[in-house]
């Protein structure tokens, strides 16, 4: 799919039994955000156990006896996405390592904007990297760090780093929840029977049965241990830069992240896009699955249209295929969607698709519903046009291949062979969004206003 990619998710869970069992599912609720490796460490009190590798969550916690492995009442979890570092084994997290006070593991959703920088510096001073994650960095600077316990020391290796990061960390004794002070990503707190439950998105609380309490607040720490919640500001920072495309895309509907549920926000997209963007004489609303069902939706009722099903996704298309030597047109996009004509033919269609990266999909999906017989197709895109990269930790593609980077909407509506193409603007957006709380927004890609300077050698 010519999407972003969300980076990854991050999950913890202190006091209950079967920790790593809940953490298992935690993790398969949050498998949108990262599917490329999962990980789980788990603590009895004594010691840290840890299983991890490549692949979707059901293909590394396959067999039931490797939750024998992993004892106790305390986990923490990853989904994988690599942005900085590559995909290897060894970039798997939650990564563990043994520090001078004992074992500590470490699950990081985001990416730092003076990696490179730092980890050079360390470098000269002798340190040894194991894996070319940035992550791994954080625990570099803590084995450094001279503080008395863990808060201290903590504190001191998040003050070296720059950029997004919510972090769950291990250790015999304790769960700790981090968020920077710009507060990029989500991460919210929940509770359950005696025990407390961290995770990138609250969908992960349903499937456990736990009840969302509140997010933690951007430069917040959250360290959990026998005496109970201790929370500390480490930071602060003059603005928060909460990701706007966590709505647009990245979060499930079913998750409330940045004080909000993303279903509402979402309908929000698509009624401001059907306000600001109809379509005259359209018959009928359909969206490309699943990603823009809700932003259809939004913009069907609120534009007084019908929504119908025109395109079908299969869900089970796996993470590799035999392509066909013979070469067929269009062949990844076939074997993803398929339109249905009998909804589709003599019909004016309006096509909701929530961003667009490179264009091609989206070219290819539109041919689909033109050759299923419609005779007109309409495309509106509940976000902006992306023109800039982003360096906190979503995996976009460069600059140059970003279609609005280099074309106009018109010529991105010629490429693509719609008959209009329009999108929402920057304003309509932000108006979209909660602000109810405080909430300031990171729109860099779609504005390029970095709410952090990036340096050229961190531009990767
Ligand atoms: Fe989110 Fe875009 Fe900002 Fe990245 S640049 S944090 S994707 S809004």
């Amino acid at each position: 799919m010519d999407k972003p990619r969300p980076d990854c998710a991050v999950f913890g869970i202190w006091g209950l039994p079967e920790a790593s069992t809940l953490t298992y599912l935690g993790l398969y609720a949050l498998q949108h955000r990262g599917q490329e490796a999962a990980g789980i460490v788990s603590s009895d009190g004594r010691k840290l156990f840890r299983h991890a590798g490549r692949g979707l969550v059901s293909d590394v916690f396959r067999d039931r006896r490797t939750f024998e492995s992993l004892p106790g009442m305390s986990a923490i979890g990853h989904n994988r996405y690599s942005t900085t570092g590559s995909s290897t084994e060894v970039n798997v997290q939650p990564l563990l390592v043994i520090d001078r006070t004992g074992p500590i593991a470490i699950a990081h959703n985001g990416n730092l904007v003076n990696f490179r920088g730092l980890r050079s510096f360390l470098e000269e001073e002798g340190s040894i990297f194991r894996t070319s994650s940035d992550s791994e960095l954080i625990l570099q600077l803590f084995a450094r760090s001279y503080g008395s316990n863990l808060a201290g020391r903590l504190i001191e290796a998040v003050k070296m780093i720059e950029g997004a990061y919510s972090l769950t960390i291990l250790t015999r004794n304790q769960l700790v929840a981090i968020r920077d002070p710009f507060g990029f990503r989500p991460l919210c707190l929940g509770r359950k029977a005696d025990g407390f439950v961290v995770a990138s998105e609250s969908c992960a609380f349903d499937l456990l049965g736990a009840s969302y309490i509140r997010d933690v607040e951007p430069g917040e720490m959250l360290i959990i241990d026998e005496k109970g919640l201790h929370s500390s500001r480490f930071a602060d920072s003059n603005r928060r830069a909460y990701c706007i495309f966590e709505f647009v895309y990245f979060s499930r509907p079913d998750s409330r992240v940045f004080g909000d549920n993303v279903d509402k926000t979402r309908r929000r997209l698509g009624h401001l896009l059907a306000e600001g963007h109809p379509v005259d004489g359209a018959d009928f609303v359909i969206s490309v699955p699943d990603s823009s069902n809700t932003a259809a939706l939004g913009y069907a009722h609120r534009g007084g249209l019908d929504f119908e099903i025109g395109l079908i996704r299969n869900h089970y298309v796996g993470r590799t295929f035999i392509e066909p030597e013979q070469p067929m047109r269009d062949f990844g996009v076939k074997l993803k969607f398929n339109a249905v004509a009998g909804v589709l033919r003599d019909k004016r269609v309006v096509l909701v698709d929530d961003s667009i990266v490179r264009g091609t999909t989206l070219k290819k999906l539109v041919g689909l519903i033109r050759r299923a017989g419609a005779k007109e197709v309409h495309v509106r895109i509940s976000s902006p046009p992306i023109q800039n990269p982003c360096y906190y930790g979503m995996d976009f593609p460069t600059k140059d291949e970003l279609a609005a980077s280099r074309k106009t909407i018109e010529q991105i509506e010629d490429f693509i062979q719609a008959d209009s193409l329009e999108y929402l603007t920057p304003g309509e957006l932000l108006s979209a969004v909660p602000h109810d709380n405080g909430q300031e927004y990171c729109t860099a890609c779609f504005t390029g206003d970095y709410p952090i300077p990036v340096d050229d050698d961190e531009r990767t």
